[in-house]
């Protein structure tokens, strides 16, 4: 995992310092997989090691990968390719996450459900709850970064690459901002 860690932060995939996130909160850590996706060679690296991570922990072989778009698009893709099965992806339209472009699942269909990073989980469920009406059975969840630090649980056979606690504060909560430095926002630095 350091070693991950390590390129996470040579790709400026991980950025660390005091940032202003875009939800307003403050956080020691930003992360930005597309950073790491970007270059296909790395991509391809990622996406196997996840594929063999995962296929240990599962009690079948996927047929396909399901991920969210949009960034969970190449995860997909690259861990399919680990498997050897199609890659495909939900999106969100008039609010709700579903398949479309043709995507089918057949019913009891064994596949796995990948994202880059689980915060919550909570993309995760709506991407359960998008596969539902097709019957197709969910044997596990992968992500290249797990920053909940293990807590998610989807009651599913999980795996991550990385596994990262990133704290978020709120302005007047912020111990950096206490220590007297300002907070930058994630991509404005140069
Ligand atoms: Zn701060």
């Amino acid at each position: 995992m350091s070693e991950l860690l390590d390129l996470f932060r040579e790709r400026e995939a991980l950025l660390e310092g005091h940032f202003l996130l875009s939800s307003g909160l403050h956080s020691p850590r930003y992360l930005q997989c597309a950073r790491v996706l970007m270059d296909p060679v790395v991509a391809t690296r990622l996406g196997a090691l996840l594929a063999e991570k995962l296929g240990r922990l599962l009690p079948d072989v996927p047929s396909a990968v399901v991920a969210p778009a949009l960034g969970g698009v190449l995860v997909a893709h690259e861990v399919a390719r680990g498997f050897g099965c199609p890659g495909i992806f939900t999106e969100r339209t008039d609010g709700a996450m579903a398949l479309r472009r043709g995507f089918t699942l057949r019913e009891g269909e064994p596949v796995v459900v990948v994202e880059d990073v689980i915060t919550t989980g909570k993309s995760t469920r709506e991407v359960l709850a998008a596969l539902e009406p097709s019957g197709a059975k969910v044997i596990g969840v992968g992500s290249l970064v797990d920053r909940s630090g293990g807590a998610v649980d989807l009651g599913l056979p999980r795996a991550s690459l990385i596994t990262l606690e990133v704290p978020t504060w709120s302005a007047a909560e912020c111990p950096l901002c206490a220590q007297g430095s300002a907070p930058v926002k994630p991509g404005s630095r140069r």
